[in-house]
């Protein structure tokens, strides 16, 4: 579902992904972990295409993000054929980034109505199942300021899985969250993981990501140091880096 391979992303002199080799089957709960700056969100934005990478390839569903390939050579995509790509891809942030002055069920309704032009009727139907599925059936009317930090989350969630993704990315979507709420998030995000949805999920949950992740990234300064099974990596973790940093969140 998602490949890269030696990916380079570089902030002006920056070099902030070095080379990032990575397979996400179908289905595939992918979680990456990492200390900070070492360049985990960057991936996600252009695994989105929301940061252009400097060199190697990447693919989503079978398709190269942001490049088209005619024989040998590689065509950038017109801004309309990126936010098709995009259209497919659901991401989670830490911060829910709602819009304030729309009910939880308005909000998961805004982009089917606006970005696919689905009726306003079928989209509040189907906002209201998706709502249900995230535990929220009894808060649908409620705005953003009424809703806890979690809930505020799983309107989040509800949201990106209304544009019907084929993949959905999270970028700590438990770290701005009391933590008495992360447990409501995670338990979310397990449900849709055993629905099968392919997910890359940048977190701080080791638990998560050892119950739930199919595979473990650890990254460090722009590479991926270490990849796979998490029991394995979290047990033994293989490189010295690896160890370290576990030793430290562990
Ligand atoms: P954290 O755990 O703190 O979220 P991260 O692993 O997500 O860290 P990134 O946000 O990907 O790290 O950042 C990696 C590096 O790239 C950092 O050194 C950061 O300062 C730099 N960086 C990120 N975005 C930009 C930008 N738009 N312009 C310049 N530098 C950037
Ligand atoms: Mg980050």
């Amino acid at each position: 579902m998602v490949k890269a391979e030696q990916v380079h992303k570089n902030f002006g002199p920056v070099q902030v992904l070095r080379g990032i080799d990575l397979e996400v089957s179908p289905g595939e709960v992918c979680c990456v972990v990492g200390p900070s700056g070492s360049g985990k969100s960057t991936l996600l934005r252009c695994v989105n295409h929301l940061e252009k990478i400097n060199a190697g390839r990447l693919w989503v569903d079978g398709e190269l993000v942001g490049y088209r390939q005619r024989g040998d050579k590689l065509y950038e995509m017109r801004e309309r054929e990126v936010a098709a790509q995009r259209r497919d891809i659901g991401m989670v942030f830490q911060r829910f980034n709602l819009f304030p002055h729309m009910t939880a069920t308005e909000n998961v309704m805004e982009a089917p109505v606006q970005v696919k032009g689905v009726r306003r009727a079928d989209a509040r139907k189907r906002a209201e199942q998706l709502l249900e599925r995230v535990g929220l059936a009894d808060r649908m009317a409620s705005y953003p300021s009424q809703l806890s930090g979690g809930q505020q989350q799983r309107v989040a969630i509800a949201r990106a899985l209304a544009m019907d993704p084929k993949l959905m990315l999270f970028d700590e979507p438990t770290s701005a969250l009391d933590p008495e709420l992360v447990g409501e998030v995670l338990d979310v995000m397990r449900a849709l993981a055993e629905d099968g949805m392919t997910m890359i999920v940048v977190t701080h949950e080791m638990g998560f990501a050892r119950e739930v992740g199919d595979t473990l990234v650890f990254m460090d300064d722009g590479m991926v140091v270490e990849a796979g099974d998490p029991r394995e990596v979290l047990a033994n973790p293989r490189q010295e880096r690896t160890r370290a940093f576990l030793s430290k969140v562990l």
